[in-house]
């Protein structure tokens, strides 16, 4: 048994995480200070004896009593609504959330997973992005309060690394739907699925022709708990290469929800990826990891979360 630091513990992925370490025997400290998590999502991990949980901001100085032999650091703003609306918090917990759990990781000798993201590839202008890509991002633009704050944090790992020869992994992560996300969150699957139950048009943004990969959340679960047992100490893709564009999506929304709304176009938001898809190669050779969710399986195990939350 390991005991393990989950910072981001009550968002979306970071709950999952919790409640897989806790399945597999592990000792789990969740850390969150509920900026865009949701305390619910904890609700299972609660009733785990092995299982507690801090209200803290890790832009703060971070105290756990006793050993710890890994830190999961998830904390972050992750939606594009999110980060527009808090861009100064996205940089504080990218640059000095990684700072103050990277050093208490060096300070207990843990493991440290950073959870990094495909937006550091930018707008890409090779698709699909390998590893090796280094990315097409404007250090002014709309979205690099994220984009820069996750490069910031990858450097940062680096330095750890190379100084005080930290064990560490960075994943990048592409985009991930499942339960638990919230209703509010703004990405396209919650806003699709939202607008979809409730008989409401779908909102395309731009002519819809722009493409995602959409990763289902217990695949992604698998990649990270791979990556972490691995010794693999570069940034490793984790997501699902099948690629599709959004109005696609929206046509395979309409039918799992059985939903008769329409689709509507507005405004794409300024420096919105034209393209994204993972190069998996890496994570299938060294990790033995590839998703197994089909797009239309993961959307219909999630339609009832989605509804319930309605
Ligand atoms: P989420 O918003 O559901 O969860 C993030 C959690 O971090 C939230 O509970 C929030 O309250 C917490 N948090 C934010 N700032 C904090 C701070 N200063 N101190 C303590 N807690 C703080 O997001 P998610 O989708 O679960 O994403 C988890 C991680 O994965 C993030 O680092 C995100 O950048 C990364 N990621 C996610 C996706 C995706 O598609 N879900 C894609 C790429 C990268
Ligand atoms: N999008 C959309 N309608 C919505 C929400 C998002 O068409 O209601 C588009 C958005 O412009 C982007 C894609 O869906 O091209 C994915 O957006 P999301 O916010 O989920 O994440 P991103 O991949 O841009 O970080």
């Amino acid at each position: 048994m390991s005991r393990i630091l989950v910072t981001g513990a009550a968002g979306f992925l970071g709950s999952f995480l919790c409640d897989r370490l806790l399945a597999d025997g592990h000792e789990v400290i969740g850390m969150d200070n509920r900026v865009s998590g949701q305390i619910e999502n904890l609700d299972d991990a609660f009733y785990h004896d092995q299982f507690s949980f801090y209200e803290h901001d890790v832009t703060e100085f971070i105290h756990i009593a006793g050993e710890l032999d890994a830190v999961l650091h998830l904390a972050s703003l992750a939606s594009p609504v999110f980060y527009r609306d808090h861009p100064i918090k996205t940089l504080k917990v990218g640059a000095l959330g990684t700072h103050k759990t990277l050093g208490l990781a060096k300070e207990k000798d843990a493991t440290y997973l950073f959870t990094s993201t495909s937006e550091v590839y930018g707008d890409p202008e090779v698709n699909p992005q390998p590893e090796s890509y280094r990315g097409n991002v404007d250090p002014y633009g709309p979205r690099s309060c994220y984009d820069e704050s996750k490069r910031y944090g990858e450097s940062l790992v680096r330095a750890y690394r190379d100084k005080h020869d930290l064990d560490v992994r960075v994943a990048r992560i592409f985009n991930t739907y499942g339960p638990r996300m919230r209703l509010d969150d703004g990405r396209v699957i919650p806003n699709f699925m939202k607008q979809a139950l409730t008989g409401k048009d779908l909102t395309v943004y731009g002519d819809g022709e722009q493409t995602r990969s959409f990763c289902y959340v217990s695949d992604m679960i698998d990649g990270l708990i791979a990556l972490l047992e691995s010794s693999v100490q570069e940034p490793v893709n984790i997501g699902n290469p099948d690629e599709r564009t959004i109005n696609g999506l929206a046509d395979v929304i309409l039918d799992v929800t059985e939903s008769d709304s329409e689709t509507t176009y507005e405004e794409l938001p300024p420096q919105d990826p034209q393209v994204r898809r993972p190069d998996i190669s890496k994570a299938r050779s060294e990790l033995n990891w590839e998703p197994e969710v089909t797009l239309r399986e993961g959307l219909e195990t999630s339609v009832e979360y989605f509804a319930q939350r309605l």
